[in-house]
C-alpha cells in the first residue's frame, strides 16, 4: 500500500509538473517576448509620397475592406492627397489605407526609406500622414544610433536603450490614461526620440536592445519621465526650472564631473547684433536697434560658473525693451538660424566691436536642456568600468531597473 501510494504521488507530481511545462513555461516565454505594438509618426504636411515594401510581398488594404496585393518586385506606389480622398493609380481609397504584409522579413518603403512593420497612411485636409506601427524593440532598434554612436561603449547603449524604452512607455501610459484620441503616440524628431527606421540600425544598436530587452527605469513602482541630453555642461538641472511646473525627485540636479570631455562641455558663439535684430523681426517683435542683452535671473539664482542656467533675459532696444526667458531665447536661434549654434541656456554674454560692426559673444556650456541623463557624463561613467545599472542610479537617484514585459 505504501510503494503503491509513493507511486501514485509521484505520478501526480510528474503530471504537475509537466502540466506546469506545458502551460506554464510558454505563457511566461511568450510574456516576456511581448514587446508592446507603436505608432511612431514618420512623415506629414506631403501632398503625395511613394510607398511599398523594400522586402517581401504586401496588400494595401482601405478602410472599406478594399485589398490589392502586391509582389516583393513590384515598385513602389505613388500615393497621392486629393479632394477626393487617397489616389493610387488612377483609384481612389478613401481617407486611410495600410500597407502591410503577413511576412516575417517585410520591410516596408516610404520615400525611399526602409522601416520595419506596417504604414498606415491617413489624408489630414489636404496633405497626408504616414504612421509606423511596430513592435517597441524594433522601433528601439532605429533610436539608439540617432541618440548616441555605436562606437561608445555597450554600456552606454544599454543605458540609452532602457531610458528611451522608458521614455516612450512612459508617454504612451500618459496618453492612454488621457485617453486622447490620436492616430500616434509618438513622433520621429526631436519632439520625442529620434527614429531613422532601418537606415539608423546597427548591430550594437540592435545588440544593446536584445540586451536589456523590455528593461525600464522605475520610481516607486512607475515608469520615470526618462529625460536625457548630450551634455550637462558640468551641472545637471531640474525639470521644473526647464519646462516650469513639477518636479521630479528622481531627477539628479548637482555637479556632474563626469562630462568634461565632451566637445560641448565649453562652446563659443557670436552673432551681429543687427542679425539679432533682423531675427527678431522676422518672429514678430518690433525691435528698434539694440544696444544691449542682460541676463536678468539664472536657475536656482546660481552664477553661471555655478551651473545657473538663464531663466530671463532682456534686449534693450532704442524705444524699449523685450523680456524672454532663456528657453524661448535659444529656441528662437535654433529655429531661425541653426540647432548647433546656442546650445545650452547654460551660458553668459559679452557685447564686443570688431571692425565696424558690434556683436554678441556668447560663452556656454554644455548641450542639450540639461535634464536626466547627460549622454557624454553617461560615456565617461561606462569608459571608466560602471554599468548601465551604476550609470542610471546616478542620473535617476532612488530608481530602480524592473523587466515591463
Ligand atoms: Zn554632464
Amino acid at each position: 500500500m505504501q510503494n503503491l501510494s509513493t507511486t501514485r504521488s509521484v505520478i501526480l507530481t510528474l503530471i504537475q509538473f509537466l502540466l506546469c511545462f506545458l502551460f506554464f513555461f510558454p505563457l511566461v516565454s511568450e510574456a516576456q517576448s511581448s514587446s508592446p505594438i507603436i505608432r511612431i509618426k514618420i512623415l506629414e504636411g506631403k501632398k503625395s509620397i511613394t510607398a511599398g515594401a523594400a522586402a517581401g510581398s504586401y496588400q494595401i488594404e482601405s478602410e472599406s475592406g478594399k485589398i490589392r496585393s502586391y509582389s516583393s518586385s513590384t515598385s513602389p506606389q505613388r500615393i497621392e492627397a486629393t479632394s477626393s480622398g487617397i489616389k493610387i493609380d488612377s483609384i481612389l481609397w478613401g481617407k486611410q489605407i495600410w500597407i502591410k504584409s503577413k511576412e516575417s522579413d517585410f520591410l516596408s518603403l516610404v520615400n525611399g526609406k526602409k522601416y520595419r512593420g506596417s504604414l498606415l497612411v491617413k489624408q489630414k485636409e489636404d496633405f497626408l500622414e504616414v504612421i509606423n506601427e511596430l513592435s517597441l524593440e524594433e522601433y528601439l532598434y532605429g533610436v539608439i544610433e540617432e541618440e548616441v554612436p555605436s562606437d561608445w561603449p555597450l554600456e552606454v547603449l544599454c543605458a540609452q536603450a532602457i531610458v528611451a524604452r522608458t521614455y516612450a512607455l512612459e508617454k504612451i501610459g500618459r496618453l492612454e490614461r488621457l485617453a486622447e484620441d490620436q492616430d500616434y503616440s509618438l513622433s520621429s524628431t526631436t519632439d520625442d526620440q529620434v527614429y531613422g527606421g532601418v537606415k539608423s540600425e546597427t548591430r550594437q544598436a540592435r545588440l544593446a536592445v536584445d540586451l536589456t530587452q523590455g528593461k525600464v527605469v522605475t520610481y516607486q513602482g512607475e515608469l520615470i519621465k526618462a529625460f536625457y541630453h548630450n551634455c550637462c555642461g558640468g551641472y545637471t538641472v531640474s525639470s521644473g526650472d526647464v519646462w516650469g511646473g513639477e518636479d521630479f525627485p528622481y531627477l539628479r540636479v548637482g555637479p556632474d564631473e563626469f562630462c568634461k570631455e565632451s566637445p560641448y562641455y565649453k562652446w563659443e558663439w557670436e552673432i551681429k547684433i543687427s542679425d539679432l535684430r533682423n531675427i527678431l523681426i522676422k518672429e514678430g517683435f518690433s525691435v528698434g536697434k539694440i544696444y544691449r542683452l542682460e541676463v536678468l535671473s539664472r536657475t536656482q539664482d546660481l552664477s553661471f560658473e555655478e551651473g545657473g542656467r538663464v531663466a530671463k533675459l532682456r534686449i534693450y532696444y532704442k524705444g524699449g525693451e523685450l523680456d524672454l526667458t532663456g528657453k524661448e531665447f535659444r529656441e528662437l536661434i535654433m529655429q531661425q538660424i541653426g540647432k548647433s549654434l546656442l546650445r545650452s541656456t547654460l551660458f553668459k554674454v559679452t557685447r564686443w566691436a570688431k571692425r565696424e560692426a558690434s556683436y554678441f559673444r556668447f560663452e556656454g556650456r554644455g548641450s542639450g536642456h540639461g535634464v536626466g541623463m547627460c549622454q557624454w557624463g553617461a560615456k565617461k561613467m561606462a569608459e571608466e568600468g560602471k554599468s548601465f545599472k551604476e550609470i542610471l542610479e546616478f542620473y535617476y537617484p532612488g530608481t530602480e531597473i524592473e523587466k515591463h514585459y
